[in-house]
């Protein structure tokens, strides 16, 4: 490797405001690229757009909000604002939904954020190739309500899904609910148009084609600018992989005695190899007695009830009904309950919106609280399951014995593929987010370096879909990816000279001979 550059600028490693004076040089330079109504500098504007879901440190907000925010129209205005905020040292940060839970679209550095929900638009509909080409600024609700005009449909199902965009999705490579069937964000997006961090354009796909779905024609370019948070340059334009719309959806819900053998039945119906399979999803005991207690939407079950487990199927009525049956088989095997038609197709529907209602918790001797939720993921094979979620529940037991501002809202376990090798485990905490103060916050970012060394020492990934680079987890980068982490640190010094794009994220400063770790915490 070679020796790091020295530093250029300071913007992008300060934690300050812009001068006036640097402020009244950008707006001039933004100025003949962008409208008046494109440019945002009024107070609500900016601090609006530091927010993202919780656990935010609101006692800290003023730190992380945008000098500017820009609302531009075009792959051409992105270019150009990038090119003026490389020019001037500015830091520039993509956003889209703002939906992310690690952080990725907050102006830890200020500068601009350029918020590309204005570039929603459907450029082409190819119907013969089955692929839709689309500003990055698109909802997938929005878009699959176009879609269901011709029978088609995008697959990209997370559960933000009515409010995370097309562009979020590529900047964090997204995971879906139903990616054992149709696969996940890296695999739905054909190419797209890329700005990168000096402000010039490429497009990226499987080799250069626009609607190729495998080529073997130079470097994997596309996948490296999937999942970078930002760090690497702004998705403009994409161009999308399209599906018949099902014809048929089932998604069973299986009640069980303990969590053996809900687990035992998950990995099971996982490696059937049904066709129609488009995932499952394993609730502990922890998240039973989390909906029971405190969720409003969920009809309680009998107190044997100690774990649940859903599959969903997705295709023609016919193969679905096929499918079905041998997956009841297999349910039946393992001991599980089925919990009828009501509950499971209710329970299934309200996968997007289970977080958009007022959400409570408990204080340890059980007072109800005002809580938000967050969630902690990572990929970990199914073998590993039950001993990384013991591991993880021990982390905020831990947690919960030195302060109530947080609590255990139990675990999922989804598969991301359709064999069942590997799995989405996702903790979800309840955080009582008007407490929190240093010292909760310092507790809590330990517990999140834990939970993340928890996943890393069974043979996992940090994270499954949100990404790592929030404080504490982002400590454990260089160790879950070794060599790959010292290459991270050359390709962003090589296409990000002057640091502009996103600073402050994933430990990147130490490409410039900074280690910023401590700095601000
Ligand atoms: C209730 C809830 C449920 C969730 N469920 C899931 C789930 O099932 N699966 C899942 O994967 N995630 C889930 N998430 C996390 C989040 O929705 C995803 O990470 C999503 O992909 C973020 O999209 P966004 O449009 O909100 O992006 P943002 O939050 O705006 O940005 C995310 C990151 O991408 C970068 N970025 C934004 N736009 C661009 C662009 N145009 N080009 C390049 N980089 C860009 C940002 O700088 C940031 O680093 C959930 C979040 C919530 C709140």
């Amino acid at each position: 490797m070679t020796e790091p550059t020295p530093t250029i600028g300071t913007e992008p490693f300060s934690r300050e405001p812009l001068s006036e004076d640097r402020l009244n040089q950008l707006v001039a330079a933004l100025r003949p690229i962008l409208g008046d109504d494109q440019i945002l500098l009024a107070k609500t504007d900016r601090y609006n757009r530091a927010r993202v879901p919780a656990p935010f440190p609101v006692h800290r907000w003023s730190e992380r909000v945008p000098d500017v925010v820009v609302m531009p129209t075009s792959t051409e205005q992105v270019a150009a604002v990038v090119k003026v905020a490389n020019e001037l040292r500015v830091p520039v940060v993509p956003r889209d939904g703002g939906t992310g839970l690690t952080d990725g679209a907050v102006p830890m550095r200020r500068g601009i954020v350029v918020d590309v929900k204005k570039m929603n638009q459907i450029h082409e509909l190819d119907l013969v190739n089955r692929t839709v080409t689309v500003g990055t600024g698109i909802s997938m609700l929005k878009l699959n309500e176009r879609l269901a005009q011709h029978g088609l449909f995008y697959p990209d199902d997370p559960a933000s899904y009515p409010c995370s965009l097309v562009g979020g999705r590529i900047g964090t490579s997204g995971w879906s609910l139903i990616g054992s069937r149709y696969g996940h964000t890296r695999d739905l997006v054909l190419s797209f148009d890329h700005v990168l961090p000096t402000g010039e354009v490429l497009h990226v796909g499987d080799g250069i084609g626009q609607k190729i779905s495998k080529s073997s024609s130079g470097y994997q370019l596309k996948h490296l600018f999937m999942g970078h948070q930002g760090t690497l340059g702004i998705a403009t334009k994409a161009t999308l992989k399209l599906f018949p719309k099902p014809e048929a959806e089932l998604s069973p819900f299986w009640a069980f005695d303990d969590y053996e053998a809900a687990h035992a039945c998950t990995g099971a119906l996982a490696r059937a190899g049904v066709a129609t399979f488009a995932g499952a999803v394993l609730f502990d005991e922890h998240k039973v007695a989390y909906l029971r207690r405190d969720d409003e939407a969920y009809i309680p079950q009998p107190a044997d009830v100690r774990a649940l487990v859903c599959a969903v199927m997705y295709g023609y009525e016919d193969e679905v009904r096929a499918g079905g049956k041998r997956l009841f088989r297999i349910a039946k095997e393992h001991g599980a309950r089925y919990l009828g038609d009501e509950i499971s197709e209710g329970d299934w529907a309200a996968r997007h919106d289970r977080y958009a209602t007022p959400l409570h918790g408990r204080t340890k001797d059980g007072q109800v609280i005002p809580m938000s939720w967050h969630c902690e993921d990572a990929a970990v094979n199914f073998s590993n399951v039950p001993a990384v979620s013991r591991a993880w529940h021990g982390i905020l037991a831990d947690l919960r014995r030195k302060t109530d501002v947080f609590d255990d809202w139990g675990m999922f376990a989804y598969t991301s593929a359709s064999t069942g090798v590997d799995y989405l485990t996702e903790i979800d905490v309840g955080i009582w987010e008007q407490r929190l103060d240093d010292a909760a916050w310092d507790a809590w970012v330990q517990a999140k370096r834990e939970i993340a060394a928890v996943a890393i020492a069974h043979g996992g990934s940090m994270s499954a879909c949100h990404g790592s680079c929030r404080e504490g987890e982002v400590d454990l980068l260089p160790q879950e990816l070794g060599k790959g982490f010292d290459v991270m640190l050359e390709v962003k010094r090589a296409l990000d000279p002057n640091n502009v794009m996103n600073p402050g994220k994933y430990l990147l400063d130490r490409a410039y001979g900074r280690d910023t770790t401590d700095e601000g915490r």
